[in-house]
């Protein structure tokens, strides 16, 4: 790793006086309960030490903004297509193709191949890339959907990032922190009632939800578990998405068996994250949030997940930037990037003026096409399309080779145990407003439908197969095989726990299809798994390879 470029000294002093404007920010009587203890704890939370180190000689970041500005405006004046030799607005189809071999072959793309493919225009090339890049991810995750649910813990924060509904001007918020009994609750209602297995946490930045509280929280989710119709259930893989945090807080989530870290830098555009985080905020600070997974990889955090709020400024830019991101990271980091890829768009919030500047809009047809780019451009990430998008979106978006998918989703604090019904949305009182308000069994029905099966496999981070591990096997190709057989295996408990008998007809149909043909392409792993599946018919859980 590299040294720290700049004397320490210097910089914990320039660190102190940016510590205190930031507590100045906090402006009574906006977070009126707590707010002297904000003001001393928002003081404590950047050290820039660990954002120097990760400097290059020159001081510069990873993301070459005029380099990301040059490709983007190439992108539109065609000089692409100049530097191609082809003399045209539109990059050859041998280039694309190319271009294609590449990602086909599990390797990632660099900017000026990511550019060449965000300046086709031609549909057919088009339907021809999103044809490649489901494949690929067939290749690298075969028919599997990784299923999750979102919990929000608090809706406190002392930031005031300008489309947020948590950001701290917004009076009309009813602000408070899910209490440790609730979060139980809330976890029972998940397992029992809605039938998930895995957890993304999520929190808004303040002393009251600050890493003590969520160690608590994600403690308590992983002691419950809950009687169900065959076997028992409970939490096995608790994701966190929370700010940016040092290396000591950070230790503390993997001590306590976090799953990933996801944080999402929003925007890679300096000036746009600057005008959209005010100065003087904590999340104000573009390379606190920057090198956040540098500093989660230090902490021994190697299952992190990155992401941009499309929207904020040109989509390509932030392609460009999350590119950028996991290259940065796979380099320094062992091969270690990103293991998902989130890209949210900027949905309905209350009192969020941002939400008024239509400029940087992303449309339906052009978001799919992200999708498409980020499967060719990092072959072997997780792609994560949240409840965000429409069912109809996230139907196509499975089409283009995402691999996670939220459902049952509720966002509003205490919404689980409450059975706040899903189409219950109130903007006073959750972050934004969902597209998707499908339940987990209709999800899991549609998408059989397809032909996909919804995994709830939690084994990779059990068995340590994370880190440089589960990125080796991704690029193999090899971590399909095991992943299949553990998909079966968790199907099979939720089919006996949780499904209706309206759905339980298609899903049986697509078990004996998946039992086929693992025993057909993976019968060295039979002996091992038939003897688990039967256990788990017979109501054993948690089981797998
Ligand atoms: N407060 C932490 C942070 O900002 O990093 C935790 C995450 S925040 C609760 C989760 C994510 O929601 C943000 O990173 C942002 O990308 C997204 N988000 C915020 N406002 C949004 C909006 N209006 N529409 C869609 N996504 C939004
Ligand atoms: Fe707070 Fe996160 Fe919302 Fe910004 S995006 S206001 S940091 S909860």
């Amino acid at each position: 790793m590299q040294e720290p470029i700049t004397n320490k000294a210097s910089s914990t002093a320039r660190a102190a006086v940016d510590n205190q404007n930031i507590a100045e920010h906090i402006t009574p009587p906006l977070i009126a309960e707590g707010t002297v203890k904000a003001r001393d704890w928002v003081k404590t939370i950047i050290k820039q030490d660990q954002i120097d180190r990760y400097l290059d000689e020159k001081g510069g970041d990873f993301i070459d903004h005029p380099l990301l500005e040059s490709l983007v405006s190439g992108i539109d004046q065609a000089w692409i297509s100049n530097l191609d030799g082809s003399g045209q607005t539109e990059p050859s189809i041998e280039r694309v193709r190319e271009i294609l071999e590449k990602s086909k072959n599990i390797k990632s793309l660099d900017l000026a191949e990511a550019s060449v493919l965000m300046s086709v225009r031609n549909p057919d090339t088009w339907e021809e890339m999103k044809q490649t890049a489901f494949a690929i991810k067939k290749k690298v995750y075969d028919n599997r959907i990784v299923t999750f649910a979102p919990l929000y813990l608090s809706n406190r924060c002392v930031n005031s990032c300008t489309y947020c509904g948590f950001r701290q001007e917004n009076s009309g918020m009813l602000r408070r922190r899910v209490g440790l009994d609730e979060v139980r609750r809330e976890t029972q209602a998940l397992t029992r009632d809605f039938g998930h297995k895995r957890l993304v946490v999520v929190f808004g930045e303040h002393p009251d939800s600050d890493v003590n509280y969520m160690v608590n929280a994600i403690d308590t989710i992983y002691s419950v578990q809950v009687p169900t119709r065959k076997g028992h259930a409970n939490i096995r893989r608790v994701n966190v998405n929370a700010a940016p945090m040092s290396i000591e807080r950070l230790s503390q989530l993997k001590e306590v068996g976090m799953g990933t870290y996801q944080v999402f830098q929003e925007t890679y555009h300096r000036p746009t994250f600057e005008r959209v985080h005010p100065k003087g905020t904590l999340k104000g600070d573009y390379r606190w949030r920057l090198y956040c997974m540098h500093r989660a990889m230090d902490a021994g955090i190697d299952d992190v997940g990155i992401g941009a709020l499309f929207g904020l400024y040109d989509w390509r830019y932030e392609v460009l930037g999350l590119i950028s991101h996991s290259r940065e990271l796979e380099k320094r980091y062992n091969g270690i990037g990103a293991h998902t890829i989130s890209f949210p768009r900027l949905e309905p919030a209350s009192n969020a003026p941002e939400l008024e500047d239509k400029t940087w809009q992303v449309d339906d047809q052009t978001f799919l096409r992200i999708i498409t780019l980020l499967r060719l451009c990092v072959p072997y990430t997780g792609l994560i399309c949240t409840a965000r998008e429409s069912a109809a979106i996230r139907n196509a978006a499975v089409g283009r080779g995402i691999t996670q998918m939220d459902a049952s989703t509720r966002i509003g604090l205490g919404a689980y145990s409450e059975r706040r019904g899903a189409g219950e949305q109130d903007i006073e009182k959750q972050q934004f407003l969902l597209g998707d308000n499908r339940s987990l069994e209709e999800l899991i029905g549609e998408l059989a439908d397809m032909g996909h099966i919804t995994s709830f496999c939690t084994a990779g981070y059990r068995v340590g197969r994370t880190g440089d591990r589960i990125m080796r096997m991704l690029r193999d190709c090899t971590e399909g095989s095991l992943c299949k057989l553990n998909a079966i295996i968790t199907f099979r408990e939720w089919v006996d726990d949780f499904a209706s008998d309206a759905v339980k007809a298609k899903c049986e149909a697509l078990i004996q299809r998946e039992f086929a043909e693992a025993k057909n392409k993976l019968p060295q792993f039979m002996p091992k798994f038939e003897p688990m599946y039967q256990k788990t018919i017979h109501g054993c859980r948690d089981l797998y390879l």
